[in-house]
């Protein structure tokens, strides 16, 4: 459902993405981890056009990625985003937040979007924050808010962005429960964390980057077992 080949990116002369290739197959979840600066938010912003690349191909969906409106369109419509900041509306209700961009985008009449959101807070477990505000609620609440709204778009695939590192650690693992749900309901998902342990129950692979480049990657058995390549133990020396 994803192929990369070959994605280059240079921000002026710094070469941060070279030469990425990657092939994402429906329902599949991919953990992406590596050291700070390796090029992973830049990578996984690269597939949902929040950057732009000079080289290489990029195919989601069967839609090529270019700059045209109607590909740019396509895109979006596809490919969900999570980030570390939840980036709710403050000033909109949990449940106006979700129906915003399915109003806005699908044109999706309010009854609709309203049943949408509902049925998503509920599959995220927080059916009963629906009239409340953003700052209502507990960082674990708004991000699974944002995800939520996220998914109420019907994405195709899902992006993560360290989605957990902005949250106190008692809520890191609600956030990491509602994602593990997802992935065994079948959702396409690429996600940057450093929660290996999340990586090791719920990945189907495991993305080691350093330096713009993917530089080992297998299934978490393997990688967390034995990792080949003398950057990813060091890594994980110091991460577990
Ligand atoms: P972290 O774990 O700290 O989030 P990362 O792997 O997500 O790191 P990126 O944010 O993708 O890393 O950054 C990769 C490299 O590109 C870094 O060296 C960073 O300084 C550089 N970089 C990122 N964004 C820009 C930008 N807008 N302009 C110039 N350089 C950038
Ligand atoms: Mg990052």
């Amino acid at each position: 459902i994803v192929s990369v080949q070959d994605l280059k990116k240079w921000y002026g002369p710094f070469h941060a993405l070279k030469g990425i290739d990657l092939d994402v197959a429906v329902g599949e979840t991919v953990v992406i981890c590596g050291p700070s600066g390796s090029g992973k938010s830049t990578f996984i912003r690269c597939l949902n056009l929040l950057e732009d690349f000079q080289e290489g191909r990029v195919v989601i969906d069967g839609q090529p990625l270019t700059r045209e409106p109607a590909a740019v369109a396509a895109i979006r419509r596809s490919v969900g985003m999570v980030f570390q900041q939840f980036n709710l509306f403050p000033h909109l209700t949990v449940l106006e937040n979700l129906m915003l961009a399915p109003r806005l985008v699908h044109k999706t009449p309010e009854q609709e979007a309203r049943a949408t959101a509902l049925a998503y807070l509920n599959r995220v477990h927080i059916g009963a924050q629906a009239d409340k505000y953003p700052d209502q609620l507990s960082g674990g609440q708004q991000q699974r808010v944002a995800i939520a709204r996220a998914l109420c778009m019907r994405p195709r695939i899902l992006l993560f962005d360290e989605p957990t590192s902005a949250l106190d650690p008692e809520m890191v693992k609600e956030v990491l429960e509602v994602m593990g749900e997802l992935a065994g309901d079948g959702i396409t998902m690429l996600c940057v964390t450093h929660e290996m342990g999340f990586a090791r129950r719920v990945a189907d692979r495991v993305i080691f980057m350093d330096h713009g480049q993917i530089v080992e990657q297998g299934p978490p058995g393997q990688f967390f077992d034995a990792p080949q390549h003398p950057r990813a133990r060091e890594f994980l020396s110091q991460i577990l």
